[in-house]
């Protein structure tokens, strides 16, 4: 049986700079299926030319995804086998596609990932941070301050932090990574699998130097990955927890007394200083 057999939508790598990295499975499927839905059909059509092929193509991006649900599944309830690409690596990663996959599946359609190129596994597979957890967090906010306002809220998470980012932006991020992140270990990997690939890695104020020394570091396409917070030792994290305790309790109006009480009774250790605590926390200290 052929791989683009019908009544299925393959969701669809491509590369994400070299084109060797799209694979025999996915070239097969792009020439065997009736149609394929394209961010960018212009980009696309450059490298279905590559593949010597000339499939139907439609466009599907952010701006009409939800319109073409119903023209897809149509196709798709016909019988026939359509793919989804986005302009380079896999659909639906910081691109096109969740809509019309969500809704194809929730009318139980057959929806059949044919894997490649992913810019974001491409570079953590290569940078040397922990990879058994890692938190994805896509592009962050274009405006200084939401950016900010989403790298604190990241700022206690011990995974490895991920972001997308654009050249317009690598430096006011890297800037705003070194404000709300400290000193942590950053790694730079800029335009993966072609020609200037590199990995530079340092502290985001060493790469903001760096790019500042040598301007052609600040082109092209980057992922940032950024080591997650070091796990917190274990006294000081009994300390955050009876903390908020202490201040819950006083908070609900219970007296310093009362609460230093019941924080011996829960928490373990000598009421009195608990109450020291309790009182430091109620005078603001
Ligand atoms: N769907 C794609 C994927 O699977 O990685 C991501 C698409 S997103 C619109 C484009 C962003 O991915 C770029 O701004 C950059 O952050 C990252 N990216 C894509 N290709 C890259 C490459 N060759 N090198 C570094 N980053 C890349």
């Amino acid at each position: 049986m052929s791989d683009a057999d019908e009544g299925i939508l393959y969701v669809v790598a491509t590369p994400i700079g070299n084109l060797d990295d799209l694979s025999p499975r996915a070239a097969r499927v792009l020439a065997e299926v009736a149609l394929v839905a394209a961010e960018d059909t212009r980009h696309t059509a450059r490298l279905l030319r590559h593949l010597g092929i000339a499939p139907a193509m439609l466009s599907l991006h952010e701006h009409n995804e939800a319109a073409r649900v119903d023209q897809l599944d149509a196709r798709l309830v016909a019988g026939e086998a359509v793919a989804l690409v986005s302009d380079a690596g896999t659909p639906l990663i910081s691109d096109p596609g969740f809509v019309l996959v969500r809704e194809l599946r929730a009318r139980g359609r057959r929806i059949v990932p044919v894997p490649g190129a992913c810019a974001l596994v491409a570079a953590l597979s290569a940078a040397g941070l922990p990879t058994d957890r890692f938190l994805f967090s896509g592009f962050l906010p274009a405006k200084g301050g939401a950016r900010r306002a989403r790298l604190e809220a990241l700022a206690e998470r011990d995974e490895t932090l991920v972001f997308y980012e654009s050249p317009h932006r690598i430096r006011d991020t890297l800037s705003d990574l070194a404000a709300t992140l400290g000193a942590r270990r950053v790694v730079l990997a800029r335009e993966l699998t072609k020609t200037f690939e590199t990995f530079l890695e340092g502290s985001a104020e060493a790469l903001l130097e760096r790019l500042a020394e040598d301007p052609d570091q600040a082109r092209g396409e980057f992922v940032i990955m950024v080591a997650g917070a070091a796990p917190r030792e274990a006294g000081e994290a009994a300390a955050i927890e009876a903390d908020a305790l202490l201040a819950a309790l006083l908070a609900e109006g219970v007296g310093v007394k009362q609460a230093a009480a019941v924080a011996a009774r829960t928490l373990g250790g000598a009421k009195k200083a608990w109450y020291a605590r309790a009182q430091a926390l109620k005078d603001g200290d």
